[in-house]
């Protein structure tokens, strides 16, 4: 066993808290799928600009690699050294077992708190009612099967079979929900350039996926489900096995997050999701963990761009996160920035969503001052 030789510029996370220590507790242990530590840190290894640089392979690495894992997740999303998680929404996840005997139970459903008292609460007053500044508003959230390897550590055999599971409870959304699902397989190269272009597919990984095994077999068994109007979706077998997606062109942030709940509560029903109570969902990345949640707008910000230094310092006071135009380690292109909650685990999903309001609030604010 020889100790991990990080890039000598590498801030990544995991090079902090790898230490000689924690390396000969760790390296030779393996999870019950075969996960290691070694594979676990190949993309922070590999990537000097790495900013965590490791990815989970499966439920149980959580609790394995958790003398690494748990100093980056508290550092990360800023919980107190001994964290756990209690979601706001959808913890009822079911068995499949118990759905084929009893279909889809209304009482069931119910449980998954998808009751509209509480999801009007989260109404919240309107953010740039004159459309000046919110292009769009977006809401996901991460999830992987139980009982499945995650994509960095996925067969191609469990990888047809998440694809196929996903695909068959989304057959089953009712009303506004419904719609069809394209695989990407089906596409010729040009017919998937097209859809990039139109947003209409997603990409293979960067290069900080690549490099943890995630792109393997791209683009078999992935694809996206949409609804009929197209706000909501759910990617198939990118970073994790599904991310359920609702967005819109506003900036009505409550009603993307309404829709994005009620998917969820029926999604829920049919498909059991990873989840422990001390990490809450668990994802291939550390940084979605909790309630795997990102919930953001693409916003304009012509003034601000100019004075990043305030918007940075907006960003920091309500937990926030900036990301480029085309998404995560993208530039900023005409001005327009990807504004999300940074923190994800330790916060229940109702106050992300206020959290991001008054803080939108804030930079629109700042933006109309300049
Ligand atoms: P995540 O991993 O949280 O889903 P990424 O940063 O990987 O997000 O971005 C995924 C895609 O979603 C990118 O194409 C990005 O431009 C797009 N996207 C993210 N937020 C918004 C938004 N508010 N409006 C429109 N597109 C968005
Ligand atoms: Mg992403």
């Amino acid at each position: 066993m020889v100790f991990p030789q990080f890039h000598p510029d590498s801030r990544a996370l995991v090079k902090q808290y790898l230490t000689p220590a924690v390396y000969e507790q760790l390296a030779p242990l393996e999870t019950r799928t075969g996960f290691t530590l070694a594979a676990a840190i190949q993309s922070g290894l590999k990537n000097p600009d790495s900013h965590i640089g490791i990815y989970a392979g499966d439920a149980l690495s959580y609790s394995l690699f958790s003398s690494l894992l748990d100093p980056i997740i508290h550092v990360y999303h800023s919980v107190e050294k001994t964290f756990e998680h209690s979601p706001d929404f959808d913890q009822t996840g079911l068995n499949q077992t118990a759905l084929d005997q009893t279909g889809l139970d209304q009482t069931r459903l119910d449980q998954t708190r998808l009751d509209q008292t509480r999801l009007d609460q989260t109404r919240l007053d309107p953010l740039d009612p004159n459309k000046a500044f919110i292009l769009s508003s977006r809401v996901r959230v991460a999830r992987n099967l139980s009982g499945f390897c995650f994509p960095c550590h996925i067969s191609s055999r469990e990888r047809t079979r998440v694809e196929a599971l996903i695909f068959d409870a989304a057959k089953k959304l009712p009303g506004k929900l419904g719609g069809s699902y394209l695989s990407f397989k089906d596409l010729s190269p040009s017919q998937m350039q097209a859809r990039l272009t139109r947003k209409q597919a997603f990409p293979k990984g960067d290069r900080f996926q690549d490099t943890a095994g995630i792109n393997r077999d791209f683009p078999d068994s992935r694809g996206i489900f949409s609804s009929r109007d197209k706000k909501f979706m759910i990617w198939v077998n990118e970073e994790d096995h599904l991310r359920i997606i609702s967005m819109e062109s506003s900036a009505d942030i409550s009603g993307v997050f309404n829709r994005l709940c009620r998917g969820l509560g029926h999604l829920s029903t049919r498909l059991e999701f990873a989840f422990d109570k001390k990490y809450g969902f668990l994802t291939s990345c550390p940084t979605n963990i909790g309630t795997a949640m990102r919930a953001g707008v693409h916003i304009r910000l012509k003034k601000l761009e100019k004075n990043q230094k305030i918007l940075k310092k907006l960003v920091a006071q309500y937990q926030l996160q900036i990301r480029g135009t085309s998404g995560e380690k993208t530039s900023v292109n005409k001005s327009i920035f990807d504004i999300s909650n940074k923190q994800r685990l330790g916060i229940p999903e109702t106050r992300i969503i206020q959290n991001l309001h008054s803080g939108l609030a804030a930079i629109i604010e700042a933006e109309k001052s300049l």
